[in-house]
């Protein structure tokens, strides 16, 4: 095995905790491969640790542990098994048939995701490093699970460029299928592309749109998507209205509505960009009670580019022009570089700005099968926030 140093003065985060191996930290990396377990220690030969390397945008690597013990597959196999019986309360949920089975460095192996969509699971790779135990991986969760079918996705970069790629491991299945979530139907396809049309560490928040505790009647989606929370909140009683740039959100949308043999009667969808629609709202008086904002992280737009730790102001300030008085805003952020201390600022001062006021109802996080670890705080990337206006 061999062994990686850390530069000298850098040791402390990780005698505090640190997980995550950042680069800039090892006094010389230039001999190791992805994928390779190594000898984590300081300058003084101190032991900090024993590391899975894996080349991912966040990370060099992982920790595993922090005693003398070895990585081999029984201790990948241990960490699999017990992540999954952690799940027990959920597979014992009647209405509830997908949830994530492993979150990364959360459930003790960073750069590795396994969500269970109905005994079909799509086992997710960050690098090219936790690629390589595949094999072991998938023979784990073959002989505990006994999975209607496997999918994996790798998501690593080739040549400098992120490069996401779907492949069926096993098993007959002809996508898309549904699932339930709370007792709501959803339609899922694992071999579309990097999303499955279901996001599911949005549970919480699909949950309170159907509640809906403010008793909305009226309800504005931005970035819908596949519409998930349109139907939450259609279910919730409102009249839903979901504003997508993307043609194939009329599909997605439609189908969920028919999963749940839901009318679609006073549900609008927009295939529109987000600020164009606001505006067009805004002109013609269009007025919502409640109104939900999830970004992604990045978009472009005939060549304008969206960037949401820069532009969610504005997202804020338009909204409001077509909000309700004292209507709802469920404002979702999901960049992993973004605390929730700084969404709430930025929140606060762009109402403020606007010369309204404003009481915080509410904040989430992500739900229980998406477990972090203390080693690896930006691993908390979800952020839900929901604001009642004053006036
Ligand atoms: N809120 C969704 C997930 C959103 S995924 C859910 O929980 O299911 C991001 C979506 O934003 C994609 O469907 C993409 O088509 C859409 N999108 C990206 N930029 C946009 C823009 N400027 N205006 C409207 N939609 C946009």
């Amino acid at each position: 095995m061999n062994t990686v140093q850390l530069k000298k003065g850098h040791e402390k985060p990780y005698l505090k905790g640190q997980l995550n191996l950042d680069g800039e930290d090892l006094s010389d990396d230039t001999f190791l491969g992805d994928g390779e377990i190594v000898r984590v220690e300081d300058t003084y030969g101190r032991l900090i640790g024993i590391a899975m390397l894996s080349f991912e945008q966040k990370t060099k690597g992982w920790i595993l542990t922090n005693g003398e013990e070895t990585i081999d597959d029984a201790f990948i196999e241990s960490r699999i098994l017990s992540a999954i019986d952690r799940r027990e309360p959920l597979y014992n949920e009647p209405d509830t048939t997908a949830f994530r089975l492993f979150n990364e460095i959360g459930d003790g192996i960073g750069g590795l995701a396994i969500d269970n969509y109905d005994g079909h699971l799509l086992v997710t790779f960050y690098s090219r490093g936790i690629h390589k135990i595949r094999d072991l991986i998938i023979r784990t969760l073959m002989v505990r699970l006994k999975p209607a079918s496997i999918t994996e996705q790798t998501r690593f970069s080739e040549r400098g460029r992120m490069n996401i790629a779907n492949r069926r491991v096993t098993g007959n299945v002809e996508f898309p299928i549904t699932v339930k979530e709370a007792g709501l139907s959803y339609s899922i396809h694992l071999e579309d592309g990097p999303m499955t049309r279901l996001f599911l560490d949005q549970r919480e928040t699909r949950k309170a749109l159907v509640r809906n505790e403010a008793d909305a009647k009226t309800f504005l989606n931005l970035f819908a998507y596949s519409g998930t929370f349109s139907i939450a909140a259609a279910e919730g009683g409102m009249a839903t209205t979901s504003v997508d740039l993307a043609k194939r959100t009329n599909e997605l949308i439609t189908d969920n509505f028919n999963a749940n043999n839901l009318s679609t009667d006073g549900h609008t969808i927009h295939i529109m960009e987000t600020f164009e629609y606001l505006n067009y709202a805004a002109r013609n008086n269009k007025r919502f009670d409640q109104i939900l904002i999830d970004p992604p992280s990045f978009s472009r737009y005939k060549k304008k580019v969206f960037k949401v730790e820069r532009d969610y102001p504005k997202l804020i300030e338009q909204a409001l022009m077509v909000l309700k008085p004292k209507g709802r805003l469920v404002l979702s952020q999901n960049l992993e570089t973004f605390t929730l201390n700084q969404f709430k600022q930025q929140i606060g001062r762009t109402i403020e700005k606007a010369g309204r006021s404003y009481s915080l109802t509410d904040v989430k996080g992500l739900p229980k099968d998406f477990p972090t670890s203390k080693g690896y705080k930006r691993g908390k990337y979800l952020k839900v926030v929901t604001v009642d206006l004053n006036d």
